[in-house]
């Protein structure tokens, strides 16, 4: 999951950066309101991580234009002050929630993975495609009542796939989602993931289409466990 994360405090944004990566997401940081709004403007992210105190344009200004441009990315407002009208004033200039600091970071993983859930429509814990089920707060990944052991990266684009369920997905919006800035990416890095989800899950949960892209159907059967009496 790629966060945009808009801080311009340097202890306080290495601090949340090092610790939302341990928590498995991808994070791009900036340190001004500006640079906030360019980027999210770009679409890329799936959540946003927003200071309201910030130099060039402070974060209220920045997602309020963001919002004009019809950008829905969740975004999460960080507020130095445990003020009631920051407050309100960041939610009606469309912030989706809000934390105010000092930030516990095991809760604003918490909520961000809601964040992301909610914005695809999702009101379970748990995002569910057919037989297939991903919990994305203990990352585990089941086909039917199969547990199935992924790589940090299977996982990672086997929920970029989950949450666009049915949607074909060309290589770089995959790896647009999959990876921060800075990240050294070879040229076949997603095939080989899908590939080894594909061996680990089966090989019909991602489908091919040729010059296109890749898709993972809506309808996902458990495994067979044996052929179906009469079965040719
Ligand atoms: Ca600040």
């Amino acid at each position: 999951m790629r966060v945009l994360l808009a801080e311009d405090d340097e202890l306080l944004g290495s601090g949340l950066k090092a610790g939302l990566q341990q928590q498995g997401f991808q994070i791009d940081w900036v340190r001004d309101g500006v640079a906030a709004e360019r980027e999210l403007l770009t679409g890329a992210y799936q959540a946003s991580v927003l200071d309201l105190g910030l130099p060039r344009q402070d974060g209220m200004a920045c997602l309020a234009a963001v919002r004009r441009q019809k950008i829905t990315t969740p975004v999460l407002v960080l507020t130095a002050r445990d003020g009631v009208p920051d407050r309100i004033a960041g939610l009606d200039a469309g912030a989706d929630d809000y934390l105010v600091k000092p930030v516990d970071l095991m809760e604003l993983a918490a909520r961000l993975r809601a964040l992301v859930r909610r914005a695809h429509g999702v009101a379970e814990p748990t995002l569910d495609v057919g037989a297939l089920r991903l919990d994305p707060a203990s990352r585990q990944v089941w086909l039917g009542d199969r547990l199935v052991e992924l790589s940090l990266r299977e996982y990672e684009v086997l929920h970029i796939f989950m949450l666009h369920a049915g949607r074909v997905l060309t290589r770089a919006q995959i790896e647009q989602h999959l990876y921060q800035w800075g990240t050294e990416v070879s040229s076949n890095t997603v095939e080989v993931h899908i590939y080894n989800l594909r061996k680990k899950l089966r090989a019909d949960v991602i489908e091919t289409l040729r010059g296109v892209g890749y898709m993972l159907p809506q309808q996902i059967r458990p495994d067979a466990r044996s052929p179906a009496p009469g079965a040719a």
